[in-house]
Formats: structure tokens, C-alpha cells, sequence
């Protein structure tokens, strides 16, 4: 079978770094120049820029976004505030790294059900999820839109659990003008070249307010060291390094354009797609949501994949099937989820990005108007 051709790319990334590339190239430049690659000046001046842009005390740059997670975690089990076998509760509808997060430390997810509405936490179910072994919420602010923290920070409160974000796909989305990454006790980010805030290859970082931890995680990523040959903590190697962190200084410039231009995107969609059997996102607050990916709702989803990629568009689903039917998890999580198993068989995720065209935007929004769903 012939591929239909590829009119409008899901995203192109190298139409989004185009629009950067001589400064891009200085910044590289500069630090293959410099003779120093790996935990230089390069890395603490981006801690130090993208901790103030996300409003919070301490960043710590990592490896890569699972790293971020995973060492955010494990700084508290070094902390003594979880121990191997405590639960954190996840949303059931979420990347598998949300998870592995969870599970390489040694730690029990507990999934719950998403609010049907905004696809994130719902914070009464994560409330009936609560048990004795409970000691941490991983909220995911999911496509792009900040889960319920207002809400989720009052169940923490008063059961005394820590609050943490999966930021991964909401840098620079904010509540009352405070960004996430400032909203709980630590969070992950992840700078895979695809997120809103990309690296040129893997990056992630943590962000919190709680110095101890910011200590701990810094050892941690650099073989449990805070002194060279001195190991405080059998760590690991996770670092940012300067190449990427000099090209995410170079990148953060621009984020809150390029967050601007995913909203005009999303706007246009959500004036212009009208369909019977199509259901469309929505944001709580214009500010709450940086449209990481634009995801609708259609029972017919293969089809209509079908359909767009017969019309050349590019789509994908995020994500197949949730982390707990995966068969990394087989015999594993045995978690009944139904809300969340139709959800990923329903979700499709339209072109969006920064470097999307007018033209193309447009002709999405034709192709899946001309949808004719099966009887
Ligand atoms: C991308 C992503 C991650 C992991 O980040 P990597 O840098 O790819 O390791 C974690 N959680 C969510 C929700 C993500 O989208």
C-alpha cells in the first residue's frame, strides 16, 4: 500500500528551531569553544534563569524528564519523608514515565480516574484513594493544562502528603499568575526536544522550594557528590549539560511567544471544528494551559485518522494504552480503570506547535469538518 503524502507534519522540529538557528549555532559555538561540557557555567546560569521564569526558589538540572521525576523521589526517600513501599497516587491516563517514576524507586502507583472533562486529577477521587500507606500526589498537568492544585493542596494538606507535579508538558502554565513548577513541593520538567520549552536532545530538571531537597537532588545527579570523590549518597550520573543547557537559555527567551502561538492554534480549532461526533478540549483559564498538544474526542478515532492522513495531516494519539495495560505492568497493576481505557481509545491529538502555518491550521480544520463518521 502507498503512504499518502505528509502535507502538514504532526510537528516539525525543524521548523520550530529554524526560527532560532543563528543563535542556537552562537550558543553552540560558545561552548564547544569553551573547553568545558559538563557542569559549568553554562548549566548554573540556566538553573539560575529558568528557576526565576517558573517563580521558585532552586532548579537542579537533570538528565532528562524520567530522571527529573525519578530523582525528585528519591530525594525525599534520602529525606526520610517516603520509604520503599509507600504509595503516591497517579493519574491512571498519563505517559508510562509518570509511572516509572514511581516504580524505580521502589514505590507503589496508585492510579485514579481522571476528571472526564479536563483529563486531570480529580481531587475527591484522589481523596477516596487515599490509604495508610499513602504519602505523596503526583499530579500531571496533562496536554498542557494545570491539574486542580488549589483543590489537590487541600487533600495534601490535610492528610499530610506531599503535593509534586509532573510539569513535563506545562512549562510556563500558571494559576493567578504562579507558574508550574512553583505550585507543589517539587516538580519534574522535562526538555525533550518535542515539549513546549525543547532541548536539541534529552534535558529535564527539578524545580522546588525546599533547600534540602534541592541538595539532595544535586548530589544525586552527580554520583551522590557534593564534593568531588566524596559519595554522601550512592547516587547516579543524571546532568544537563552545557551544550543543551546553553541552547535551553537561548530557547527560554522565547517560550512565552511560542506559548501565545500554540493558543492561537488552539483558538482557531476550537472556533472552527464543528462536529457531531467530535469533542473538543477546553481550557479553565486562558493563563492554566499552554496547549502542549491539542487532544479531541471521537469514538470513530481510527477512522478519522484515517481520514486526515488520507487528507495528508499528521496526527497522533497520546497515548494508546495507559501505563497500567501495558505489559510492563503485566500481573503487576491490577487496577480497573474504565473511565481511562475509553479515553485512550478515543483521544486523538491534532497539529500544534509554534511554527504551524495559518494555511495549514486552516486546512486541518476543513479535513476533519469533512469527516464522515461510520454509521
Ligand atoms: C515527556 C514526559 C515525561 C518524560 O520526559 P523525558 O524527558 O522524555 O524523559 C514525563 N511525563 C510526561 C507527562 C511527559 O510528557
Amino acid at each position: 500500500m502507498e503512504m499518502p503524502r505528509v502535507d502538514v507534519p504532526f510537528l516539525s522540529l525543524k521548523a520550530v528551531n529554524a526560527r532560532h538557528a543563528d543563535e542556537l549555532k552562537a550558543a553552540a559555538a560558545r561552548v564547544i569553544d569553551s573547553g568545558w561540557y559538563v557542569l559549568g557555567e553554562e548549566l548554573a546560569a540556566f538553573e539560575a534563569e529558568f528557576a526565576a521564569w517558573c517563580g521558585v526558589r532552586h532548579a537542579i538540572g537533570v538528565g532528562n524528564g524520567l530522571d527529573a521525576l525519578a530523582l525528585l523521589l528519591r530525594g525525599y526517600m534520602e529525606l526520610g519523608r517516603i520509604a520503599e513501599g509507600d504509595e503516591v497516587i497517579v493519574p491512571g491516563n498519563t505517559f508510562i514515565a509518570s509511572f516509572l517514576a514511581i516504580t524505580t524507586n521502589r514505590l507503589v502507583p496508585v492510579p485514579v480516574e481522571p476528571d472526564p472533562a479536563s483529563f486531570n486529577l480529580d481531587p475527591a477521587r484522589v481523596e477516596a484513594a487515599i490509604g495508610r500507606r499513602t504519602r505523596a500526589i503526583m499530579a500531571v498537568h496533562l496536554y498542557g493544562q494545570l491539574a486542580d492544585m488549589p483543590g489537590l493542596h487541600t487533600v495534601a494538606r490535610e492528610h499530610g502528603l506531599l503535593l509534586v507535579e509532573d510539569a513535563a508538558q506545562a512549562h510556563g502554565a500558571a494559576w493567578d499568575g504562579r507558574r508550574a513548577g512553583s505550585l507543589g513541593d517539587a516538580a519534574g520538567f522535562s526538555f525533550f526536544p518535542a515539549k513546549n520549552l525543547g532541548a536539541l536532545g534529552d534535558a529535564g530538571a527539578v524545580t522546588t522550594g525546599d533547600e534540602a531537597l534541592a541538595q539532595c537532588v544535586r548530589a544525586l545527579r552527580n554520583y551522590g557528590s557534593e564534593v568531588k570523590y566524596q559519595h554522601r549518597l550512592r547516587g547516579t550520573n543524571s546532568r544537563l549539560d552545557e551544550l543543551q543547557a546553553a541552547l535551553l537559555r537561548v530557547k527560554l527567551k522565547y517560550v512565552e511567544e511560542d506559548t501565545r502561538l500554540r493558543r492561537r492554534v488552539a483558538m482557531r480549532y476550537l472556533d472552527g471544528i464543528r462536529h457531531p461526533h467530535i469533542g473538543l478540549p477546553f481550557a479553565m483559564r486562558e493563563e492554566a494551559h499552554v496547549w502542549h498538544l491539542f487532544v479531541l474526542r471521537c469514538r470513530h478515532r481510527e477512522a478519522l485518522q484515517r481520514h486526515l492522513a488520507a487528507c495528508g495531516i499528521q496526527t497522533q494519539v497520546h497515548y494508546p494504552l495507559p501505563p497500567h495495560r501495558q505489559p510492563a505492568y503485566a500481573g503487576r497493576l491490577t487496577a480497573r480503570l474504565p473511565l481511562t481505557e475509553r479515553l485512550h481509545g478515543e483521544v486523538l491529538s491534532l497539529p500544534i506547535g509554534p511554527a504551524l502555518a495559518d494555511a495549514d491550521v486552516e486546512r486541518v480544520i476543513a479535513a476533519v469538518n469533512a469527516f464522515r463518521s461510520p454509521a
